[in-house]
C-alpha cells in the first residue's frame, strides 16, 4: 500500500468505486472518466507503479480477470491497454489494465 496512491485508497475502501470483481490479489472497477460505456480498470492489490514492479503471482491474475469481464459483458470488440510511465500516458502510478469496450457495429451506426 502507498499512502498517497488513489488506487490503494480504492482498494482500502477509503475512496468509493464501482467494483465489478474482487479477489485476494485483484480488484476491478469502473473507470471514473470512461472512454466508452463499461470502461473498467483491473489492478493488482500489491502497490507498484509499473508492470516491472509487480511480483509474478500478482500479475498472473490480471489478464484472466480482464478476459472474464469481456466474456461476462459479451464484448466482441474491445481494447486492453496498460501504460507505463508519463511518456506512455500513465497518469495513476499504480499498475492497471484498461478494459475498453467498443460499441458494436449496429450501435455505432445508430
Ligand atoms: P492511465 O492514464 O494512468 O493509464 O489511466 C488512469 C485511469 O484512472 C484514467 O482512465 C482515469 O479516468 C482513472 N481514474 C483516475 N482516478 C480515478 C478514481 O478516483 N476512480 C476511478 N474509478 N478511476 C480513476
Ligand atoms: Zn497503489
Amino acid at each position: 500500500m502507498a499512502a498517497s496512491c488513489i488506487f490503494c485508497k480504492i482498494i482500502k475502501g477509503d475512496i468509493p468505486s464501482m467494483k465489478i470483481f474482487e479477489s485476494e490479489k485483484v480488484l476491478a472497477f469502473l473507470d471514473i472518466n470512461p472512454l466508452s460505456s463499461g470502461h473498467a480498470l483491473v489492478i493488482p492489490k500489491h502497490h507498484g507503479a509499473k508492470l516491472t514492479d509487480i511480483p509474478d503471482d500478482q500479475l498472473s491474475e490480471l489478464l484472466p480477470v480482464a478476459a472474464r469481464i469481456a466474456r461476462a459483458a459479451g464484448a466482441d470488440q474491445y481494447n486492453i491497454l496498460q501504460n507505463n510511465g508519463k511518456m506512455a500516458h500513465q497518469v495513476v502510478d499504480h499498475v492497471h489494465f484498461h478494459y475498453i469496450p467498443k460499441p458494436n457495429e449496429q450501435e455505432g451506426l445508430g
